[in-house]
């Protein structure tokens, strides 16, 4: 018997547990439409709905080397409660991304103030729950929810999520309202910092790029999820000539398996490029794990381990182990 070869855990940055139930379904022309049945979902949960059906994903990511998850919720408090109960039931360690959300969306969406939301993000904090700040996105966030919660995550040394640029849509309400792009808008309000991920940013210009640079902030890219709503291509290469960190997420978890996520990074470049090798797998691996929890502020988290005797690794020569596992195997190898 080959002892497993044992390797950092995987380290989900940015899942929404519950949208698991919407793979399969066909919800109709593209991601607005995909997003009313989202919010449906959304509107059904319970935290008994929540503590079970987030337990079946959290148990589904731990099988595929998920030691870590950064859950990006905004369906109450708790919920919120509900979820990282279900974690701890499944084994994998949680930073709650609790969501602000002042507009748009639906009631249990939002909170009426930034002080209401700091009262939930202190009570979590005092239930001995690890947290990190979450606007949910400038459509969801005006600036003066931006000021405040980024003057809030940066005095308490918290994580910032955001998402930004998932959509071209997202880019032109934020222009024809501030007259900046989303990740400008980041920019001025004081949102963006070492401690600040950007989810996606799948439509982000040059300029809203080294803005990210200059700030020490990271990207999480989610492959199999921007591909099924229909995103557009995460902007890897132009990540990488910049040096910008880079997570990665199963967010609506479509499909669950972190060596998908990085595959899909490298080889769309690769399609793009005309090139291979652009990006070794020890580096992809990094980004699934060790960028993954500095992303959530976590300095320790479990280990995973790859079966070497999985059928996928058969005849493999052990110099070419890693590779072979990101661009071979699924997520069935890990044990
Ligand atoms: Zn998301």
């Amino acid at each position: 018997m080959a002892e497993p070869l044992v390797l950092p855990g995987f380290v989900d940055a940015h899942c929404h547990a519950f949208q698991r139930a919407l793979r399969g379904r066909r919800t109709g022309g593209d991601f607005w439409a995909w997003r009313e049945a989202m919010i449906a979902e959304a509107e059904r949960q319970t935290p008994e709905t929540v503590r079970e059906e987030y337990a079946e994903t959290y148990r589904e990511l731990r099988a595929a080397g998920y030691t870590a998850v950064g859950e990006f919720h905004y369906l109450g408090l708790a919920e919120a409660h509900a979820a990282v109960e279900a974690a701890g039931e499944a084994g994998v360690e949680i930073v709650l991304l609790l969501s602000a959300y002042a507009r748009g969306g639906v009631g249990r969406f939002r909170q009426d103030s930034p002080a209401e939301y700091f009262r939930q993000l202190e009570e979590l904090r005092e239930a001995g729950v690890r947290v990190g700040c979450a606007p949910h996105s400038v459509r969801a966030c005006p600036p003066d929810w931006l000021r405040e919660i980024g003057a809030y995550a940066a005095r308490e040394g918290l994580p910032l999520h955001v998402h930004a640029d998932e959509q071209p849509r997202e880019i032109e309400e934020c222009l024809e309202e501030h007259g900046v792009r989303p990740i400008e808008l980041l920019a001025q309000t004081g949102c963006l910092g070492p401690r600040t991920t950007v989810v996606h940013a799948t439509h982000a210009d040059d300029g809203e790029l080294d803005l990210l640079a200059d700030a020490g902030a990271r990207v999480c890219l989610c492959p199999t999820t921007e591909a099924n709503l229909g995103d557009g291509f995460a902007p890897f290469e132009r990540l990488r000539e910049r040096g910008i960190g880079i997570c990665i997420g199963s967010d609506s978890n479509v499909r669950i398996d972190p060596l998908e996520e990085l595959r899909e990074l490298e080889t769309t470049a690769r399609r793009r490029s005309l090139t291979r090798e652009l990006c070794d797998s020890g580096t992809l691996l990094c980004f699934g794990a060790d960028e993954g929890a500095a992303s959530l502020g976590l300095e320790s988290w479990p280990d995973t381990a790859v079966d070497l005797e999985h059928r996928s690794l058969r005849g493999v020569d052990p110099g070419d182990l890693l590779d072979a596992l990101v661009f071979g195997c699924a997520a069935d190898v890990f044990l």
